[in-house]
């Protein structure tokens, strides 16, 4: 029997998220994911997509990542899909920070989970999460390959100008601060479906990807490979997000630390937990936003004019960066669905070559899709981003070659 199947874990500090693949046809079989780890009032929520039955719900007290996987696992059992199949190829884990050692999806020895271990100062809250959720299921399967793809390893190929900020040189590389992007498998995924949207190879195009989810962030894509992206040494710079600032002064920091006597975990907080849009007007959801603009709110029509504000500069800068765009690409939970934000966003901006149609910009889909009008110079693109699908086929595709 070929093991084709692979499953996908994505292990934050109480959660875990997990997909069942199967990579003959890009299937999924299951879906789910347990939340509150660590609490009395854990929760797993498990839908047997295989077999088109009812999603299982559950509540109660889930200690740590060991009891969520082996939670999992049960579930899957139900469903005849157990984590003991021998149709299962590898356990594919998304790790957030792969600094600039990794560059590709690797398999897990035990020299990775060093280096992984060593990136935590640079990724404090997700790294160490990552290195549990793989650890977990490699005790529950050890024979099996478990491969880690990195957020940040699309980003690895942008060139030093772009990736180095304007600091004294020895103290960025003793602390390792450079700028490193996340949400790079989306913008690899997002890249290339663009391209093929065009029927082109995603070396014959440049394309500026915009993933706005509740986090955010732009890339600029030559040829395939990334050039430059919005985030940085943290996913708190560049965009307006649901809930983080982006760019700022970073002398805002010292001033809130002088003048407004905030502690540097107060700073923290406010800035990735407080600002952004639910900063801004209360809230992070972009629907409510647009509703509470059509009842005439003042404020949410001021958030979301500073975030299609920062969406435009860095449309613009993008352009510049690339110097020939093809395509302008939308995805995650606002770029695929908020039509307002994508109008917004090119708006007035013909002379580039940028504008939607308003008809087609209106259309309601799961498929990748033009918005732009037939004649325009620059594809505009809604292009849904499929994580999972990626993390599994690059884990595949890895594991194949072994
Ligand atoms: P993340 O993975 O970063 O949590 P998602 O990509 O799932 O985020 O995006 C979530 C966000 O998408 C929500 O906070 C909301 O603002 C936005 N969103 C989801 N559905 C819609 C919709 N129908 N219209 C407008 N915005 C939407």
């Amino acid at each position: 029997m070929t093991a084709t199947r692979v499953l996908v874990l994505n292990s934050g500090s109480s959660s875990v998220k997990y997909q069942l693949l199967d990579m003959s046809d890009s299937g999924r079989l299951a879906v789910g994911l347990v939340e509150r780890i660590g609490e009395q009032t854990s929760r797993l929520k498990h839908t047997p997509v295989a077999t088109g039955g009812e999603s299982r719900e559950w509540t109660g007290p889930i200690a740590d990542h060991d009891a969520a996987l082996k939670a999992v696992a049960e579930e899957l059992a139900k469903d005849g899909l157990g984590l003991d199949s021998p149709e299962l190829a590898a356990i594919g884990h998304r790790v957030v920070h792969g600094g600039q050692s990794f560059t590709r999806p690797t398999v897990v020895d035990d020299a990775v989970l060093a280096e992984i271990e060593r990136l935590i100062p640079v990724a404090p809250l997700h790294n160490p999460a990552n290195l549990t959720g793989i650890r977990t299921a490699q005790a529950l399967r050890p024979d099996l390959p478990q491969v880690a793809v990195f957020d940040t390893a699309f980003h690895t190929t942008m060139p030093e100008a772009a990736a180095r900020y304007a600091i004294d040189v020895e103290t960025a590389d003793a602390h390792r601060i450079r700028r490193y992007g996340f949400h790079g498998t989306s913008h690899a995924y997002v890249s290339r479906a663009t391209a093929k949207l065009l029927g082109k190879t995603p070396e014959e195009v440049n394309v500026i990807v915009l993933h706005l989810g509740n986090g955010a962030s732009a890339s600029a894509v030559r040829g395939g490979r990334c050039v430059d992206t919005s985030m940085g040494l943290t996913p708190l710079e560049g965009l307006v997000m649901g809930t983080r600032s982006g760019d700022l002064d970073p002398a805002v920091i010292f001033h809130l630390a002088r003048v407004g006597e905030m502690s540097i975990d107060e700073i923290d907080t406010l800035l990735n937990k407080k600002s952004g849009l639910i900063g801004l007007c209360g809230d992070n959801d972009m629907r409510e936003i647009r509703r509470r603009i059509d009842e005439g709110d003042a404020q949410a029509k001021l958030a979301f004019e500073i975030y299609i504000h920062r969406l435009r500069k860095y449309i613009g800068a993008y352009y510049a960066v690339l110097g020939r765009v093809d395509a302008v690409a939308f995805t995650a939970g606002v770029g695929e669905n908020a039509a307002e934000v994508r109008a917004a966003a090119v708006a007035d901006l013909e002379s580039l070559g940028l504008a939607v149609d308003g008809g087609l910009n209106a259309v309601r889909g799961d498929e990748p899709r033009l918005i732009s009008p037939p004649d325009a110079r620059v594809a505009v693109a809604v292009v849904p981003t499929d994580e999972e699908l990626e993390i599994a086929a690059q884990t595949y595709a890895l594991v194949g070659r072994h």
